[in-house]
């Protein structure tokens, strides 16, 4: 196990639109097998592989951070780079805001799949979807050390403690992430907050933080 620079993009493999299986199969072999994220509690996968231009390469399932804290109980399937960036948020500023702002721990990120061979908003016309380069995960809410559960679907908005811990939540993961979209984004996100890292911009530099 090696650490991984914070903030430079892991290598990932997306398919090229019309590229073969064949072809892009023998293209994710000379990617490096271990998914190198020091202490992180995850499982190599082979190539995640779907229809047209879905695949994730190299591929994981990420169960908790180095620590062993939070747990992602629905153990997402996404690519390296993108759990390398998860791992480093959940660990560090998640922490930090729950301990500052609600003096607790998180102990537990509610989240999707991952993975999801879709295009965006399930719209067939649209691109392909951050998802289904295992590039994206949503996140639905919190379980707190007391057993508390912080939702964005129940507590974004308002004036509570949970709700500007939500807010807090979103503002840093703009730091990290190039696409963060809440429920201030649309009707789509109203009760989870999407973060992905996707190319934005010539250079991929342009943050998307809705
Ligand atoms: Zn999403």
């Amino acid at each position: 196990m090696h650490a991984v620079p914070i903030g430079l993009p892991l290598q990932v493999l997306a398919r090229s639109p019309g590229e073969t299986l064949p072809d892009w199969l023998a293209r994710a072999q000379l990617l490096p097998e271990a998914c190198p994220i020091e202490g992180a509690f995850l499982t190599s996968l082979p190539p995640l592989v779907g229809e047209g231009s879905c695949g994730v390469a190299p591929a994981v399932r990420l169960e908790a951070p180095a620590g062993g804290k939070p747990g992602l109980p629905s153990r997402p399937e996404i690519s390296c780079g993108l759990a390398g960036l998860l791992s480093t948020f959940f660990r560090q500023d998640l922490r930090e805001i729950a301990r500052r702002m609600l003096d607790e721990d998180v102990t537990e990120v509610l989240t999707g799949p991952g993975y999801v061979c879709r295009h965006r908003n399930g719209n067939p016309e649209a691109k392909i979807s951050e998802h289904a380069k295992g590039e994206a995960l949503d996140v639905t809410g919190f379980v707190l050390s007391s057993g508390v559960r912080v939702t964005v679907a129940d507590d974004w908005g308002g004036e509570s403690r949970e709700a500007a811990f939500l807010k807090a939540v979103h503002s840093a993961a703009c730091g990290h992430f190039t696409t963060v979209l809440g429920p201030e984004a649309d009707a789509d996100h109203a009760d989870h907050f999407h973060l992905d890292r996707g190319c934005h911009g010539r250079d991929c530099t342009y943050r998307i933080c809705q």
